[in-house]
Protein backbone atom coordinates (compact mmCIF):
# COMPACT_ATOMS: atom_id res chain seq x y z
CA UNK A 1 0.00 0.00 0.00
CA UNK A 2 1.20 3.36 -0.66
CA UNK A 3 1.49 6.47 2.22
CA UNK A 4 -1.58 7.70 0.44
CA UNK A 5 -3.25 4.47 0.41
CA UNK A 6 -2.47 4.46 4.29
CA UNK A 7 -3.66 7.58 4.98
CA UNK A 8 -6.97 7.11 3.45
CA UNK A 9 -7.49 3.87 5.09
CA UNK A 10 -6.22 5.41 8.44
CA UNK A 11 -9.52 8.20 8.29
CA UNK A 12 -11.55 5.36 7.50
CA UNK A 13 -10.91 3.66 10.51
CA UNK A 14 -10.92 6.77 13.03
CA UNK A 15 -14.12 7.22 11.15
CA UNK A 16 -15.48 3.34 11.67
CA UNK A 17 -14.08 3.09 15.02
CA UNK A 18 -15.33 6.95 16.22
CA UNK A 19 -17.38 5.47 18.70
CA UNK A 20 -14.83 3.27 20.97
CA UNK A 21 -12.94 6.44 20.88
CA UNK A 22 -15.65 8.62 22.13
CA UNK A 23 -16.49 6.02 24.41
CA UNK A 24 -12.37 6.33 25.71
CA UNK A 25 -13.03 9.71 26.25
CA UNK A 26 -15.88 9.55 28.24
CA UNK A 27 -14.72 7.34 30.64
CA UNK A 28 -11.48 8.67 31.89
CA UNK A 29 -13.21 12.04 31.36
CA UNK A 30 -16.52 9.99 34.55
CA UNK A 31 -13.19 8.99 36.26
CA UNK A 32 -11.74 12.54 36.61
CA UNK A 33 -8.68 11.23 38.35
CA UNK A 34 -6.43 13.50 40.04
CA UNK A 35 -2.14 13.87 39.23
CA UNK A 36 -1.00 10.75 40.84
CA UNK A 37 -3.92 9.09 41.80
CA UNK A 38 -5.18 7.97 38.01
CA UNK A 39 -5.59 4.07 39.44
CA UNK A 40 -8.61 3.48 38.16
CA UNK A 41 -7.91 5.29 34.71
CA UNK A 42 -4.84 3.37 33.76
CA UNK A 43 -6.49 -0.08 35.04
CA UNK A 44 -8.95 0.75 32.29
CA UNK A 45 -6.43 2.13 29.15
CA UNK A 46 -4.14 -0.43 30.02
CA UNK A 47 -6.81 -3.05 29.59
CA UNK A 48 -8.33 -1.56 26.75
CA UNK A 49 -4.12 -1.05 25.48
CA UNK A 50 -3.80 -5.00 26.22
CA UNK A 51 -7.20 -5.61 24.18
CA UNK A 52 -5.49 -4.39 20.96
CA UNK A 53 -2.06 -6.35 21.36
CA UNK A 54 -0.34 -3.96 23.08
CA UNK A 55 2.41 -5.12 25.60
CA UNK A 56 2.12 -3.09 28.76
CA UNK A 57 4.91 -1.71 31.01
CA UNK A 58 3.19 -0.62 34.64
CA UNK A 59 4.12 0.67 36.54
CA UNK A 60 7.26 2.31 34.38
CA UNK A 61 9.94 4.67 35.77
CA UNK A 62 8.39 4.13 39.32
CA UNK A 63 5.21 5.95 38.37
CA UNK A 64 2.76 4.30 40.13
CA UNK A 65 0.20 5.43 37.56
CA UNK A 66 2.84 5.84 34.66
CA UNK A 67 2.94 3.38 32.02
CA UNK A 68 3.80 2.40 28.34
CA UNK A 69 2.21 0.36 25.63
CA UNK A 70 3.54 -0.65 22.90
CA UNK A 71 2.93 -2.21 18.94
CA UNK A 72 5.47 -3.78 16.52
CA UNK A 73 9.36 -3.70 16.13
CA UNK A 74 12.17 -2.06 15.15
CA UNK A 75 12.66 1.47 14.41
CA UNK A 76 10.96 4.35 13.67
CA UNK A 77 9.60 4.20 17.10
CA UNK A 78 6.96 7.18 17.75
CA UNK A 79 5.68 7.86 20.76
CA UNK A 80 1.93 9.66 21.35
CA UNK A 81 2.09 11.60 24.97
CA UNK A 82 -1.04 10.90 26.30
CA UNK A 83 -2.18 12.63 29.99
CA UNK A 84 -5.16 11.70 32.33
CA UNK A 85 -5.01 13.40 35.34
CA UNK A 86 -7.79 16.03 36.03
CA UNK A 87 -8.11 19.47 38.14
CA UNK A 88 -9.96 19.91 41.47
CA UNK A 89 -12.35 22.59 42.37
CA UNK A 90 -15.54 22.20 39.82
CA UNK A 91 -19.24 21.45 39.87
CA UNK A 92 -21.84 23.62 42.07
CA UNK A 93 -19.19 23.61 45.56
CA UNK A 94 -15.83 23.43 44.18
CA UNK A 95 -15.87 19.82 45.46
CA UNK A 96 -15.30 18.24 42.57
CA UNK A 97 -12.45 16.91 39.99
CA UNK A 98 -13.00 17.95 36.65
CA UNK A 99 -11.13 16.89 33.32
CA UNK A 100 -11.01 20.81 32.21
CA UNK A 101 -8.20 21.52 30.98
CA UNK A 102 -9.15 18.16 28.54
CA UNK A 103 -6.57 15.79 29.30
CA UNK A 104 -9.43 13.07 28.99
CA UNK A 105 -8.98 14.14 25.26
CA UNK A 106 -5.71 13.53 25.22
CA UNK A 107 -5.59 10.54 26.87
CA UNK A 108 -8.48 9.35 24.11
CA UNK A 109 -6.99 10.81 20.90
CA UNK A 110 -3.59 9.21 21.63
CA UNK A 111 -5.53 5.76 22.05
CA UNK A 112 -7.28 6.39 18.92
CA UNK A 113 -4.22 6.87 16.71
CA UNK A 114 -2.56 3.97 18.44
CA UNK A 115 -5.72 1.74 17.90
CA UNK A 116 -5.92 2.37 13.64
CA UNK A 117 -2.16 2.29 13.61
CA UNK A 118 -2.18 -1.24 15.15
CA UNK A 119 -4.97 -1.82 12.75
CA UNK A 120 -2.32 -1.17 9.96
CA UNK A 121 0.65 -2.13 11.41
CA UNK A 122 1.72 -5.53 9.05
CA UNK A 123 2.14 -2.24 6.25
CA UNK A 124 5.10 -0.65 7.94
CA UNK A 125 8.19 -1.05 9.88
CA UNK A 126 8.16 0.35 13.54
CA UNK A 127 6.81 0.50 16.76
CA UNK A 128 4.00 2.26 18.23
CA UNK A 129 4.18 3.71 21.72
CA UNK A 130 1.46 4.94 23.73
CA UNK A 131 3.32 6.85 26.90
CA UNK A 132 0.96 7.20 29.99
CA UNK A 133 2.50 10.07 31.16
CA UNK A 134 0.82 10.80 34.67
CA UNK A 135 -0.03 14.41 36.47
CA UNK A 136 1.01 16.57 34.15
CA UNK A 137 -0.77 19.49 36.43
CA UNK A 138 0.58 19.30 39.87
CA UNK A 139 3.82 16.60 39.33
CA UNK A 140 4.98 16.96 36.23
CA UNK A 141 5.14 13.03 35.31
CA UNK A 142 6.98 13.48 31.87
CA UNK A 143 9.41 14.79 33.88
CA UNK A 144 10.59 11.21 35.74
CA UNK A 145 9.72 9.47 32.46
CA UNK A 146 12.43 11.51 30.35
CA UNK A 147 14.99 11.05 33.51
CA UNK A 148 14.28 7.51 33.61
CA UNK A 149 15.09 7.00 30.06
CA UNK A 150 11.68 6.45 28.55
CA UNK A 151 12.56 8.49 25.51
CA UNK A 152 16.31 7.20 25.23
CA UNK A 153 14.76 5.31 22.33
CA UNK A 154 12.04 6.98 21.31
CA UNK A 155 12.56 8.46 17.49
CA UNK A 156 9.53 11.07 17.50
CA UNK A 157 6.97 12.12 19.92
CA UNK A 158 3.71 14.31 19.53
CA UNK A 159 1.14 15.59 21.12
CA UNK A 160 -2.43 17.58 20.54
CA UNK A 161 -3.82 19.57 23.74
CA UNK A 162 -7.38 20.83 23.43
CA UNK A 163 -7.61 24.44 23.44
CA UNK A 164 -10.45 27.14 23.24
CA UNK A 165 -11.47 28.85 20.08
CA UNK A 166 -10.69 28.27 16.58
CA UNK A 167 -6.80 28.44 16.38
CA UNK A 168 -4.65 25.96 15.89
CA UNK A 169 -0.81 26.51 17.52
CA UNK A 170 1.55 24.34 16.13
CA UNK A 171 4.21 26.40 17.34
CA UNK A 172 3.25 26.67 21.17
CA UNK A 173 6.41 27.24 23.63
CA UNK A 174 6.59 26.99 27.02
CA UNK A 175 8.82 28.60 29.74
CA UNK A 176 11.23 26.78 31.63
CA UNK A 177 10.88 26.29 35.16
CA UNK A 178 11.94 25.60 38.38
CA UNK A 179 10.48 25.64 41.85
CA UNK A 180 12.29 26.59 44.94
CA UNK A 181 11.14 26.48 48.61
CA UNK A 182 12.72 27.92 51.21
CA UNK A 183 12.79 27.27 54.86
CA UNK A 184 14.30 29.81 57.03
CA UNK A 185 14.61 28.94 60.98
CA UNK A 186 15.40 31.84 63.68
CA UNK A 187 14.51 31.75 67.28
CA UNK A 188 10.63 32.27 68.84
CA UNK A 189 10.80 35.52 71.53
CA UNK A 190 8.55 37.71 73.23
CA UNK A 191 7.84 40.29 70.73
CA UNK A 192 7.26 43.09 72.96
CA UNK A 193 9.23 41.74 76.37
CA UNK A 194 12.44 40.20 75.14
CA UNK A 195 12.59 41.17 70.81
CA UNK A 196 16.39 40.67 71.25
CA UNK A 197 16.85 37.15 72.41
CA UNK A 198 14.88 36.73 68.54
CA UNK A 199 15.56 35.52 65.19
CA UNK A 200 13.28 36.83 63.02
CA UNK A 201 12.25 33.70 59.97
CA UNK A 202 9.73 36.06 58.69
CA UNK A 203 12.08 38.87 57.91
CA UNK A 204 14.36 36.52 55.91
CA UNK A 205 11.16 35.77 53.86
CA UNK A 206 10.55 39.24 52.93
CA UNK A 207 13.93 40.38 52.71
CA UNK A 208 13.85 37.18 49.81
CA UNK A 209 11.12 39.17 48.42
CA UNK A 210 13.03 42.14 48.58
CA UNK A 211 16.26 40.67 47.03
CA UNK A 212 13.97 39.07 44.43
CA UNK A 213 12.58 42.54 43.59
CA UNK A 214 15.87 44.37 43.18
CA UNK A 215 16.75 41.41 40.85
CA UNK A 216 13.77 41.84 38.71
CA UNK A 217 15.20 45.22 37.04
CA UNK A 218 18.11 43.34 36.14
CA UNK A 219 16.85 40.22 33.72
CA UNK A 220 16.08 39.70 30.51
CA UNK A 221 11.99 40.21 29.78
CA UNK A 222 10.55 36.92 29.55
CA UNK A 223 11.24 35.94 33.15
CA UNK A 224 8.65 35.63 35.44
CA UNK A 225 9.16 35.33 39.62
CA UNK A 226 5.98 35.24 41.74
CA UNK A 227 5.92 33.65 44.95
CA UNK A 228 3.77 33.27 48.25
CA UNK A 229 4.63 32.69 52.09
CA UNK A 230 2.96 29.50 53.15
CA UNK A 231 3.86 29.94 56.81
CA UNK A 232 4.91 32.93 58.27
CA UNK A 233 4.21 32.58 61.98
CA UNK A 234 1.81 31.53 64.84
CA UNK A 235 0.92 34.99 66.63
CA UNK A 236 1.84 38.70 66.37
CA UNK A 237 3.69 38.73 69.64
CA UNK A 238 5.80 35.88 68.93
CA UNK A 239 9.21 36.44 66.91
CA UNK A 240 8.56 34.29 64.03
CA UNK A 241 10.27 31.56 64.05
CA UNK A 242 9.58 28.93 61.61
CA UNK A 243 9.05 30.28 58.18
CA UNK A 244 8.54 29.23 54.41
CA UNK A 245 8.29 30.67 51.28
CA UNK A 246 7.39 29.37 48.03
CA UNK A 247 8.54 30.33 44.50
CA UNK A 248 8.11 29.45 40.73
CA UNK A 249 11.27 31.08 38.79
CA UNK A 250 10.47 31.15 34.98
CA UNK A 251 12.39 31.95 31.75
CA UNK A 252 12.51 31.23 28.00
CA UNK A 253 15.36 28.74 28.06
CA UNK A 254 16.80 26.20 30.40
CA UNK A 255 20.48 27.44 30.21
CA UNK A 256 19.60 31.24 31.46
CA UNK A 257 16.88 30.01 34.06
CA UNK A 258 19.91 27.31 35.88
CA UNK A 259 21.55 30.90 36.12
CA UNK A 260 18.73 32.80 37.54
CA UNK A 261 17.50 30.22 39.62
CA UNK A 262 21.48 30.73 41.34
CA UNK A 263 20.56 34.08 42.03
CA UNK A 264 17.64 33.44 43.88
CA UNK A 265 19.16 31.47 45.83
CA UNK A 266 21.74 34.14 46.52
CA UNK A 267 18.76 36.27 47.86
CA UNK A 268 17.89 33.67 50.28
CA UNK A 269 21.22 33.38 51.33
CA UNK A 270 21.73 36.83 51.77
CA UNK A 271 18.40 37.01 53.57
CA UNK A 272 19.81 34.37 55.96
CA UNK A 273 23.32 36.48 56.36
CA UNK A 274 21.32 39.07 57.36
CA UNK A 275 18.67 37.87 60.26
CA UNK A 276 20.65 34.85 61.19
CA UNK A 277 17.90 32.48 60.57
CA UNK A 278 18.84 29.29 59.21
CA UNK A 279 18.08 28.57 55.57
CA UNK A 280 17.12 25.47 53.70
CA UNK A 281 15.88 24.96 50.30
CA UNK A 282 15.22 22.22 47.75
CA UNK A 283 13.16 22.24 44.93
CA UNK A 284 9.25 21.03 45.70
CA UNK A 285 8.43 20.05 42.26
CA UNK A 286 9.86 18.65 39.06
CA UNK A 287 11.57 21.40 36.73
CA UNK A 288 10.36 21.52 33.52
CA UNK A 289 12.54 22.78 30.66
CA UNK A 290 11.48 24.81 28.06
CA UNK A 291 9.42 23.54 24.41
CA UNK A 292 11.96 23.34 21.37
CA UNK A 293 10.41 23.48 18.27
CA UNK A 294 10.63 20.77 15.51
CA UNK A 295 9.53 22.50 11.96
CA UNK A 296 9.76 19.04 10.18
CA UNK A 297 7.57 17.59 12.72
CA UNK A 298 5.13 20.73 12.82
CA UNK A 299 5.08 20.93 9.13
CA UNK A 300 4.04 17.52 8.54
CA UNK A 301 1.64 17.82 11.50
CA UNK A 302 0.04 20.63 9.70
CA UNK A 303 -0.57 18.97 6.61
CA UNK A 304 -2.09 16.09 8.25
CA UNK A 305 -4.05 18.31 10.15
CA UNK A 306 -5.54 19.74 6.86
CA UNK A 307 -6.00 15.81 5.22
CA UNK A 308 -8.23 15.88 8.77
CA UNK A 309 -10.43 18.80 7.96
CA UNK A 310 -9.39 21.35 9.67
CA UNK A 311 -9.50 24.68 7.92
CA UNK A 312 -6.13 26.18 6.54
CA UNK A 313 -7.10 30.17 8.10
CA UNK A 314 -7.25 27.80 11.80
CA UNK A 315 -3.70 26.62 11.01
CA UNK A 316 -1.49 28.94 13.08
CA UNK A 317 2.81 27.82 12.26
CA UNK A 318 3.95 30.89 14.30
CA UNK A 319 6.33 30.35 16.71
CA UNK A 320 4.05 31.89 19.92
CA UNK A 321 5.85 33.61 22.75
CA UNK A 322 5.55 31.14 25.70
CA UNK A 323 2.94 31.42 28.48
CA UNK A 324 3.37 28.56 30.96
CA UNK A 325 5.62 26.07 31.39
CA UNK A 326 4.53 21.97 30.45
CA UNK A 327 7.10 18.87 31.23
CA UNK A 328 6.49 18.21 27.50
CA UNK A 329 9.12 20.67 27.28
CA UNK A 330 11.57 17.98 28.88
CA UNK A 331 10.53 15.49 26.60
CA UNK A 332 11.11 18.02 23.82
CA UNK A 333 15.19 18.37 24.77
CA UNK A 334 15.39 14.50 24.17
CA UNK A 335 13.58 13.65 21.16
CA UNK A 336 12.02 15.56 18.22
CA UNK A 337 8.37 16.41 19.49
CA UNK A 338 5.58 18.27 17.85
CA UNK A 339 2.63 20.06 20.89
CA UNK A 340 -0.19 21.49 19.12
CA UNK A 341 -3.01 23.91 21.15
CA UNK A 342 -5.79 22.48 19.22
CA UNK A 343 -8.92 25.24 19.06
CA UNK A 344 -12.01 22.89 19.52
CA UNK A 345 -14.12 25.49 18.00
CA UNK A 346 -16.23 26.67 20.56
CA UNK A 347 -17.72 30.13 20.27
CA UNK A 348 -18.32 31.55 24.15
CA UNK A 349 -15.16 32.24 24.29
CA UNK A 350 -14.07 29.35 27.38
CA UNK A 351 -11.22 27.92 27.75
CA UNK A 352 -8.82 25.02 29.72
CA UNK A 353 -9.05 25.58 33.16
CA UNK A 354 -12.33 27.52 33.19
CA UNK A 355 -15.62 25.91 34.35
CA UNK A 356 -17.83 26.73 31.46
CA UNK A 357 -14.77 24.33 29.52
CA UNK A 358 -15.53 21.42 30.45
CA UNK A 359 -18.39 20.53 28.48
CA UNK A 360 -16.26 21.05 25.16
CA UNK A 361 -13.98 18.31 26.26
CA UNK A 362 -16.64 15.58 25.82
CA UNK A 363 -20.02 15.24 23.88
CA UNK A 364 -20.72 17.24 20.22
CA UNK A 365 -17.43 19.48 19.99
CA UNK A 366 -15.03 17.26 21.83
CA UNK A 367 -15.80 14.43 19.92
CA UNK A 368 -15.13 16.22 16.59
CA UNK A 369 -12.24 17.31 17.33
CA UNK A 370 -11.21 13.95 18.84
CA UNK A 371 -12.22 12.92 15.23
CA UNK A 372 -9.46 14.62 13.62
CA UNK A 373 -7.01 14.61 16.02
CA UNK A 374 -6.93 11.11 15.86
CA UNK A 375 -6.49 11.19 12.17
CA UNK A 376 -3.67 13.82 12.35
CA UNK A 377 -1.90 11.58 14.57
CA UNK A 378 -1.85 8.21 12.85
CA UNK A 379 -1.37 10.21 9.39
CA UNK A 380 1.86 11.96 11.07
CA UNK A 381 2.99 8.54 12.34
CA UNK A 382 2.30 7.07 8.78
CA UNK A 383 4.64 9.48 7.32
CA UNK A 384 7.66 8.55 9.78
CA UNK A 385 6.85 5.19 9.52
CA UNK A 386 6.76 4.93 5.53
CA UNK A 387 9.94 7.47 5.20
CA UNK A 388 12.26 7.14 8.40
CA UNK A 389 14.56 9.46 6.40
CA UNK A 390 12.33 12.14 7.59
CA UNK A 391 14.34 11.54 11.37
CA UNK A 392 17.51 12.82 10.18
CA UNK A 393 15.88 16.11 8.84
CA UNK A 394 14.24 16.27 12.82
CA UNK A 395 16.88 15.54 14.61
ZN1 LIG B 1 -3.86 22.40 32.48
ZN1 LIG C 1 -3.29 20.57 30.01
Amino acid sequence: MTLQELKAKAMEIADRRAAEFEHVNQVIFDLAELGMEEHKTVAFLTEELRKLGFTVTHPYCGLETGFRAEIGSGHPKVAFLAEYDALPGYGPDASQNGHACGHNWIGANCFGACAVLAELSEHFEGTIVYMGCPAEEAYGGKVDLVNGGAFDDIDAAMQLHISGGDEIKLGATTLAIDSLEFTFEGVAAHAAGYPERGVNALDACNLTFSGINALRQHVTPDVRIHGIITEGGTAPNIVPSHCVAKFFVRAANREYLTELTQKVINCAKGAELMTGAKLSWRYFENSFDNVKLCPALQKLMRDNLLLAGEEERFLNMATQPPAGSSDVGNVSQVCPTVMVNMGIHNQDGSDCHEEAFLQYCTGEYGFKGLNKAVKAQAMTALDIFCNPELLKEMQ
